[in-house]
């Protein structure tokens, strides 16, 4: 059983991924542009010495697992939230140094893509979770990204799809770090729109 260490960088919210490896859950890098704009989104506010989040294709590499197997052991309350518009998804960050955490859907469904940055691998992050199935929703994206690293997009979907029925019925919704019992969010989002995130990007 495997456990893998969370945490931001300046180390305040801590927490663990229970019993997870690359059978568990699914490794995919999303190019999707809210997932790009969440990324700047963080960049704007400051990322201090470690800005990256996004890959050499404006891909974000995510681990999508149960969210009833993710735990916070400290700094719980510098876990923030925001949101490209009124409905979107929630895309948890800490407030302490801007470390993006993941993106969930509604508080009733078992899942979050926990963004790489959050993790911290003790041996590797392939050891640990395995390759990256494939990049997701690279439509938008305009740098072509090598036949042998972008794998099959619609079956990590479909996996994705799969795993997600399957979470659902085994009750991995609950409990949640980011929601309540009720299914509501622990802190009320903050909504940022995508243009004016990408009007304002800052190069370090
Ligand atoms: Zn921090
Ligand atoms: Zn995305």
């Amino acid at each position: 059983m495997a456990e893998i260490k969370l945490a931001c960088d300046c180390g305040k919210v801590q927490g663990h991924a229970h019993d997870m490896d690359a059978i568990k859950g699914n490794r995919l890098t999303c190019c999707c542009s809210d997932c790009q704009a969440f990324a700047y989104y963080l960049m704007n506010l400051g990322r201090g010495n470690n800005p990256t989040i996004l890959d050499q294709y404006s891909g974000t590499d995510i681990f999508q697992m149960p969210i009833s197997k993710l735990t916070i052991d400290q700094g719980v309350e510098e876990i923030t939230c925001m949101r490209l518009s009124e409905k979107g998804m929630n895309r948890w960050y800490t407030k302490c140094c801007n470390t993006p955490i993941g993106n969930t859907l509604g508080g009733n469904m078992p899942f979050i893509g926990v963004v790489h940055n959050f993790m911290r691998h003790q041996t590797s992050r392939v050891g640990e979770i395995g390759q990256n199935r494939a990049y997701v929703q690279t439509h938008e994206i305009k740098k072509q990204i090598p036949t042998a690293l972008k794998g099959s997009s619609s079956k990590a979907i479909l996996r994705s799809i799969s795993k997600l029925i399957s979470w659902k019925l085994r009750g991995f919704h609950r409990p949640s770090v980011f929601f309540t019992q009720e299914g509501n969010s622990i802190v009320t989002p903050i909504i940022k729109h995508k243009s004016e995130i990408m009007q304002n990007i800052k190069t370090n």
